[in-house]
């Protein structure tokens, strides 16, 4: 009788410990955070991987995104060049509702009627015979590591486990244990050894460097941004890409663009090394790919590379998924439709130029570089200081959202559907913030 009533005061509590904890995630779920409480939640539960600007967003259309108190912002950071197309543009909404409401995943256990039509628009889009669908930017670039790997076995008869791939100093293509192994910053790399080997790193835009790595008959692949755009939007000289492709060819080696941030019509054209008629033999895509909607990324080459990739050998369960693919369709018909490049050219031309005026009007401004709408300007101060992350705040406070990358570098990436007159009202914030902050 005792056991029975202990027992049952047990459950009791149990239960009642439940239904508290249901009542106290219902109200945290339902909460209307302030910026200051949405900042302290991340801090608290989530992993300190990354060091946000303090801003808390909760609606974007198109170049614009509202923090949660109402204030408005232009976005000149595009989510990395994620979302070239613009917040929530209504055609990639829309197909990602639709689809999402009828068919979202099937994994590549099973056909689906999505993803062979994409694959066809996609590798027409670009002009490669095939595509391997992916769904962040550094899976595509162990996609694209492991298919250059293995045509360097299957195809160019390299001895088993000697096969090279040449990458750049100062690369940055994303945070994976093979991918950091060929990074040389050190806050990527430090305590995640050991590295994966099989890499030669050479300096970036540096042709002669090239030629002496691709003398090692083992080298599969030339891994390369077109630009840098982590490592400060580094623009190579006019011609790099061209030789390089050329010297590549010549070698029998796979000429790797990672378009991940450059493509998608960021800037100016289509592809970055458009810009230099390169056709790479393998190319990188992510970010802008979905428009900023769906992590959607791909690697397309030619069937000569891609048919080395046999079932079982790659893949993932979410890659080409029915979401991704008519998203991804809709995102890149934006691109066409909307012109998007040819903006990109034009309004990076005259934002350059604007930027330009700055070098004159106060020594705070050293340098400006970019293309299209990959643009960054370097402040006159040493890697170390933190006078780019203090102007990104005062921009923040002037309503214009930019990112340092590094300590002297803040990249200006707004979506590719601005306007002249949007891009006129951002060089404004920018000029008053910059001598303001002089002051
Ligand atoms: N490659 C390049 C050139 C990038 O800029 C990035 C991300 O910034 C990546 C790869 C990695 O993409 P993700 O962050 O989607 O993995």
């Amino acid at each position: 009788m005792r056991k029975g009533c202990v027992l049952s005061v047990m459950s009791f509590n149990i239960y009642f410990i439940h239904f508290l904890n249901e009542v106290i995630m219902e109200s945290i779920l339902n909460q209307k955070l302030t910026s200051e409480q949405a900042i302290a939640l991340e801090d608290k539960y989530g992993a300190h991987n990354y060091h946000p600007l303090p801003v808390v967003l909760s609606r974007g259309e198109g170049v614009y995104v509202w923090d949660v108190e109402g204030k408005r912002y232009y976005d000149f950071l595009s989510a990395y060049s994620a979302v070239n197309q613009g917040h929530c543009h209504p055609k990639i909404v829309k197909a990602l509702v639709e689809q999402a409401s009828t068919l979202a995943l099937t994994s590549r256990a099973f056909y689906n009627d999505v993803l062979g039509v994409y694959e066809q628009y996609i590798t027409n889009y670009f002009g490669f015979d095939k595509v391997l669908p992916m769904n962040s930017g550094a899976e595509a670039v162990e996609t694209a590591l492991k298919l250059t790997r293995k045509w360097g076995y299957e195809k160019k008869g390299i001895p088993e486990n000697e096969v090279k791939i040449i990458v750049c100093e100062n690369n940055f293509h994303g945070r994976t244990t093979t991918i950091i192994s060929f990074s040389n910053d050190p806050v990527a790399r430090k305590n995640f050894g050991p590295y994966t080997s099989g890499f030669i790193k050479i300096p970036y835009n540096n042709i002669e460097a090239l030629e002496v790595a691709l003398a090692d008959k083992n080298v599969a692949g030339f891994l390369v941004e077109p630009i840098q755009g982590e490592a400060g939007v580094y623009v190579p000289d006019e011609g790099y890409l061209a030789e390089a492709a050329e010297l590549c060819k010549a070698a029998g080696v796979l000429f790797v663009a990672d378009e991940v941030q450059t493509g998608i019509a960021r800037t100016g054209k289509l592809l970055a090394v458009d810009h230099e008629n390169v056709k790479p033999d393998v190319l990188i895509l992510g970010k802008a790919i979905s428009g900023g909607a769906y992590p959607v990324s791909a690697v397309l080459a030619d069937n000569a590379i891609m048919e080395v990739i046999k079932p079982g050998e790659h893949g993932s369960t979410y890659g080409g998924n029915p979401i991704a693919a008519k998203v991804a369709i809709a995102a890149l018909e934006v691109v066409k439709d909307e012109k998007l490049a040819e903006n990109a050219a034009k309004l990076g031309e005259l934002f350059r130029a604007e930027m330009s005026q700055l070098i004159q009007e106060t020594n705070l401004v050293k340098l400006v570089r970019g293309k299209g709408l990959l643009n960054a300007i370097i402040i006159n101060d040493t890697e170390e200081s933190s006078t780019a992350w203090d102007i990104c705040i005062k921009l923040r406070d002037n309503g214009l959202l930019a990112k340092p990358t590094h300590g002297n570098i803040i990249r200006f990436a707004p979506p590719l559907v601005m306007n002249k007159e949007q891009l006129m009202e951002c060089v404004a914030i920018i000029r008053k913030t910059i001598l303001e902050f002089k002051k």
